[in-house]
């Protein structure tokens, strides 16, 4: 099996299927204009499908689509048919803000995709525009219940936590998500990016976040899922509903990293915080054989050794940490 310097398999893709958004959320993409990936340059579906064929045989069990908003792809329902076609593959997943699911919820479902995760940070309207700078709420939660009513579950929310911008979003959160049957997951506020000015003042910690919860609704731990998870997965202890917190900077899971990215130009990337990508589009438009792309691939995860977050967390307790001092991809391109 095809393992990194650590040890580490690669068994999920990210696939971002487009670096463009038609939100700006202030902690992922609060700038109006970014170098955008050029239209020739961005993968078509059959060489999106390839490689996740390719990636399959090298151990890959599931992959996410995500983006940019992934919905914002013409025809992404196109991909999701090919993709949920392809023998080996366990899991098939898409991450979106929602503004389009009421309209695609029907389509995604009949091309063969069985789950969503859905971000949602308040269910406060005005806060929602100020957080996403061009977000209607509304519009959003038309397109979580279109995927409820299609059978689109389990369906996970996500909240990143921002102090001083949605703390007091966590109760209202969780209440909204068990009396409707969606399990919510709060993610700590991170340095993705070069644009979101993060500071650690900013961050809730999952402990503040976990304290905030259980003096409402006491939970219970149950760990992670599969043991590589990024979210650590408790239980309500009434019965009612699932919660998970991804502590991406307090708690880093870097040793159990199983996750490659695909751009959306066809670069691969190995962390979330990797400052370049390994160019496959090149392999796939010279008309490399599948062989030579299978041997790139390995050659690239074979010398991974990233552990970003495990690095910085050092850092941050030796307060030696500047985020500015790393250059990083942006998220909108390599897929959060
Ligand atoms: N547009 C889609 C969406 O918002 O779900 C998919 C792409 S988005 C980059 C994927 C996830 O990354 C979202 O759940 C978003 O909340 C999360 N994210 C973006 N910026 C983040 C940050 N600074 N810290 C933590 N999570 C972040
Ligand atoms: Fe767009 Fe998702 Fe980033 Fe918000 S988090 S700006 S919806 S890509
Ligand atoms: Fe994986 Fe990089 Fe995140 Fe660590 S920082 S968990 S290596 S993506």
């Amino acid at each position: 099996m095809l393992r990194d310097l650590y040890s580490r398999p690669v068994k999920d893709l990210r696939i971002s299927v487009t670096d463009r958004c038609n939100f700006r959320c202030t902690y992922c993409m609060p700038l109006d204009e970014y170098e955008w990936i050029d239209k020739k340059e961005i993968l078509s579906f059959e060489e999106i499908t390839r490689l996740a064929r390719l990636f399959i045989q090298l151990g890959v069990e599931k992959i996410r689509l995500t983006g940019g908003e992934p919905l914002v792809r013409r025809d992404i329902e196109s991909l999701v048919a090919e993709l949920s076609r392809l023998e080996g593959l366990k899991d098939l997943c898409l991450t979106t803000n929602g503004s389009l699911l009421a309209e695609k919820a029907g389509a995604l479902q009949a091309a063969g995709l069985r789950r969503i995760n859905l971000s949602l940070d308040t269910l406060d309207p005005d806060k929602f525009r100020r957080m996403t700078k061009r977000g209607d709420l509304e519009k959003v939660l038309e397109g979580l219940f279109a995927a409820q009513a299609q059978g689109l579950g389990p369906i996970k929310i996500n909240a990143v936590v921002e102090r001083g911008v949605n703390e007091d979003d966590i109760l209202p959160l969780v209440e909204f998500s068990r009396e409707n049957g969606f399990a919510i997951r709060f993610i700590e506020y991170m340095d993705v990016g070069n644009s979101n000015n993060w500071t650690s003042e900013k961050l809730v910690a999952k402990k503040e976040i976990l304290e905030i919860v259980n003096a409402r609704y006491p939970v219970r731990e149950v760990g992670r899922a599969e043991g590589s998870a990024p979210s650590v997965d408790y239980q309500f202890v009434d019965g009612r509903g699932e919660l998970g917190v991804v502590a991406s900077v307090t708690e880093p899971f870097c040793s159990n990293c199983t996750r490659a990215r695909l751009t959306a130009d066809g670069k691969l990337v190995t962390c979330l915080f990797s400052s370049v990508g390994h160019d496959l589009k090149s392999l796939l438009r010279t008309g490399s054989p599948d062989e030579t792309i299978l041997e790139f691939i390995t050659g690239v995860w074979t010398k991974r050794k990233d552990r970003y977050s495990a690095d910085r967390l050092e850092a941050l307790q030796s307060s030696t940490y500047d985020p500015r001092t790393h250059k990083k991809i942006e998220m909108i391109t390599l897929g959060g």
